[in-house]
């Protein structure tokens, strides 16, 4: 077989998505999901949605979504860019922002797909070990050169949380260097960044409908900056697609949008179940850091990751592990509902014996 792979293509190790194995049904916490679904709002405009008018292309920058996400986050709609899901406005913000000869900065732990990104546009890397809590240290950050930063808060795959003050705080000691919050978990949190955007010419707020919303399958994220910030993302943007939203997803999230007090209302689902199954993980004897996120990591307990991971599976719960040195010992839980957990919970004390 020839090859034609690029040398950027064949040189990459791309990033690899949570398993969605279809040879029975299983109870999926693997990949952080929402296990309650969209708003019925989100679900009505999907129903009444024209579908003859989808010989028409979508708005360019999805102007109305824009609208209503602005309003929303109390900004103006020209600090708003929207993208299909929010890896693809990470990855434009790579494009965008970062150059071969500054290096960009983020956690040894924290989302893989920071460094993929970074090594398929050739940006040297500053990778910063986490704290002994698991937390990012943003004091070694600040100290460390670099063109900007990706910080995941709450971090994935720990869930650990910066709180909104020590954010400031570390944006205004970097006022020369971008800081890039991805806050696709904030609202499992409550700590967001998002009002700040108008007030730090240095900061970008990045967001998903995956988690918060539900609306995993609808590939919709957006980022919050100030409108230099913007405009560099859409620059790109117009460089690789001109309509990344499209009409059905732009109207679906816009009603998901309107209904937030439905996102509230099943988060705060999601966080009593999260402190239900920390206790109970924390009582088995497992290590699990506090978490502002709708996931748990938790190990070091009397089975490792890798072999809890295999034996869940076998019981039909499906969790994340990575078979790397600083994650092995660990597994990242997505919290599902309450019946999802309580087996998720048997099944663990069955394995444990
Ligand atoms: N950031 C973090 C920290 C994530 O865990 C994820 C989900 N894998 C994303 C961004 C991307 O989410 P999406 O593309 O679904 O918006």
């Amino acid at each position: 077989m020839k090859d034609f792979l690029s040398e950027r293509a064949r040189g990459i190790a791309p990033y690899t998505a949570g398993e969605q194995p279809a040879d029975r049904r299983y109870i999926k916490l693997n990949t952080n999901e929402n296990p309650y679904p969209p708003s019925p709002e989100a679900v009505a405009a999907l129903r009444g949605f024209g579908a003859e008018t989808l010989n028409r292309y979508p708005q360019p920058c999805s102007d109305r979504l824009r609208q209503v996400i602005a309003q929303a986050e109390g900004v103006a709609p020209e600090n708003v860019f929207c993208s299909n899901g929010s890896d693809e406005t990470l990855f434009l913000s790579f494009a965008a922002f970062f150059d071969r000869n500054a290096p960009v900065c983020y956690a040894d732990i924290t989302y893989s797909f920071y460094a993929v990104y970074a090594a398929f546009f050739g940006i040297e890397s500053a990778v910063v070990p986490l704290n002994k809590d698991y937390k990012i240290d943003l004091a070694a950050m600040a100290n460390t050169p670099c063109k900007g930063y990706y910080i995941a808060n709450p971090n994935a795959p720990t869930g650990v949380g910066i709180p909104r003050a020590e954010m400031e705080e570390f944006i205004k000691s970097v006022p020369d260097r971008l800081v890039i919050a991805d806050e696709a978990y904030m609202d499992f949190y409550g700590e967001s960044l998002s009002g700040a955007v108008l007030k730090y010419e240095n900061l970008l707020v990045v967001k998903t409908f995956s988690k918060s919303y539900s609306l995993a399958g609808i590939r919709c994220g957006y980022a919050l900056g100030s409108r230099a910030l913007i405009e560099g993302l859409t620059r790109v943007k117009d460089c690789m697609n001109s309509y990344p939203v499209d009409s059905v997803c732009a109207a679906v999230c816009a009603a998901a949008v309107a209904d937030r007090a439905y996102r509230d209302k099943t988060a705060r689902l999601v966080c009593d179940e999260r402190e239900r199954l920390r206790e109970e993980l924390l009582r088995l004897g497992f290590t699990v850091p506090q978490s502002g996120a709708n996931f748990l990591f938790a190990g070091k307990g009397k089975i490792a990751g890798g072999a809890l991971y295999a034996r869940l599976k076998e019981k039909g719960v499906l969790v994340r592990h990575w078979d790397t040195p600083a994650l092995s010992e660990f597994c990242r839980i997505t919290v599902g509902t309450r019946e999802e957990n309580d087996i998720l919970l048997k099944s663990i004390k069955t394995i444990l014996g």
